[in-house]
């Protein structure tokens, strides 16, 4: 399949530096910043520094080492929020929304993690 990106997003804009962002974490391979509409007291997006549009597209596309980097990086943010269960803390959610279906905004993959509440049963 032929994935097309479009580099006119607002998350490579971010990561072009053109826009300003509030970075928890980054590495060599992802980025981590705070959701500017926050839906959880604790809302993180966590993204690829590729050019990747979609979940699928990240997973087939991308190499072992930035697959590797984006979920450790994932979870060293999990750690830093103090929200791992089985660490003590009140736990998360992580999703990703693809596509028209998914209501996805922003067309460059990106992980949602959210944290600080109860976040009630997942709404389809
Ligand atoms: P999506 O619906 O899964 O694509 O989520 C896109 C997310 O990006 C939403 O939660 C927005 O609030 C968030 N967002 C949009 N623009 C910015 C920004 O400039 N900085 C940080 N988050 C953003």
């Amino acid at each position: 399949m032929a994935y097309s990106y479009d580099d006119q997003n607002i998350f490579a804009k971010i990561l072009r530096g053109e826009i300003p962002n509030n970075t928890v974490l980054e590495t060599e391979h992802t980025l981590a910043f705070r959701d500017i509409a926050p839906k959880a007291p604790e809302h993180v997006l966590v993204i690829p520094k590729g050019a990747y549009v979609s979940f699928d597209h990240f997973c087939n596309a991308a190499s072992d080492a930035e697959i590797l980097d984006f979920h450790r990086t994932a979870g060293r943010i999990c750690t830093a929020l103090g929200v791992e269960p089985g660490e003590g803390g009140d736990g998360y959610r992580a999703i990703t929304n693809a596509g028209e279906n998914g209501v996805q905004e922003v067309p460059h993959f990106h992980l949602h993690i959210l944290a600080g509440r109860p976040l009630g049963p997942m709404v389809v």
